[in-house]
């Protein structure tokens, strides 16, 4: 599998997480993901990453993976269009050669989640579009990215 396939599953694994009675996608607290149980107990059941983790962990070994299939055409200018109009508060920004970081959220309702280390323009985006499924699923954006 290519690195965008790999990227690809774990983004629809993600939206597959999507729980139709509380609207919501609850990977952030996955019993079995070793990065959303730092500092507890792990489980005794190994079944490896949750698909968000999976998905920072394929982004942090590849620098610039191509975009992903589910927006090929649409590239990051698009998709930062697609996040404002569907009004998901984010903020990227950069450290000298640190690489970007992302906040999603903002300051009078709480940031969400912040993931920093990223490099490339793909990159950047995958962290994006993952963020947004996770946190606003049932937003406009959200929506779009579960039906296709
Ligand atoms: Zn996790």
């Amino acid at each position: 599998m290519t690195t965008t396939e790999q990227l690809a599953t774990a983004l629809r694994d993600l939206l597959n997480e999507y729980d139709e009675e509380s609207g919501t996608i609850d990977v952030g607290a996955d019993p079995f993901c070793s990065e959303c149980t730092q500092g507890q107990t792990p489980s005794r059941f190994d079944k490896g990453a949750c698909p968000l983790h999976r998905a920072f962990s394929i982004l942090h070994d590849h620098e610039n993976p191509a975009p992903p299939p589910q927006r090929i055409n649409g590239g990051l200018s698009a998709l930062l269009i697609d996040l404002y109009e569907s009004e998901i508060n984010a903020r990227i920004s950069w450290f000298y050669d640190s690489g970007f970081a992302v906040e999603i959220g903002d300051e009078m309702n709480g940031i969400k989640e912040k993931v920093d280390h990223i490099y490339g323009t793909s990159g950047l985006e995958f962290t994006l579009i993952c963020l947004a499924v996770k946190h606003y699923p049932d937003s406009a954006f959200g929506k779009a990215m579960r039906r296709e």
